[in-house]
């Protein structure tokens, strides 16, 4: 018999209504949907980072004030609700005034995701 996933990972969704997705890189659990970005052209700690209007099985850490390339933001760390894996945070508040668009939204890195295609045939 086929092995079944423990119930620790039961909330966690790997599929998405079928839409495509950017999923954790990790575990494959769906991070984000395609949807929702808003621009590939910002800067995570780690390389590139996707800039998002939401994202989905995710839980967020300590809010902390953070310098960034454009200026001080009170941002939180979210981390994959499947694996615990750091993905990217949230900005909860920007100091410039510039930047006030960001908040509310989710900065993924773009290292820990997989672009997942619903209509990808595997193998
Ligand atoms: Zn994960």
């Amino acid at each position: 018999m086929a092995s079944v996933d423990s119930n620790a990972q039961s909330r966690v969704v790997h599929m998405y209504d079928g839409r495509p997705t950017f999923s954790c890189a990790n575990c494959s659990a769906v991070i984000a949907l395609q949807d929702e970005l808003i621009s590939k052209s910002f800067s995570g700690r780690d390389g590139r980072g996707y800039l998002m209007h939401s994202s989905v099985n995710v839980r967020m850490g300590n809010k902390e004030d953070r310098p960034l390339l454009t200026g001080v933001h009170t941002v939180a760390d979210v981390f994959c609700l499947g694996c615990g894996d750091r993905v990217g945070w949230f900005y909860h508040k920007a100091s410039d005034h510039s930047q006030k668009y960001k908040e509310g939204k989710y900065l993924l890195e773009r290292e820990r995701l997989v672009k997942d295609n619903a209509w990808k045939l595997d193998g």
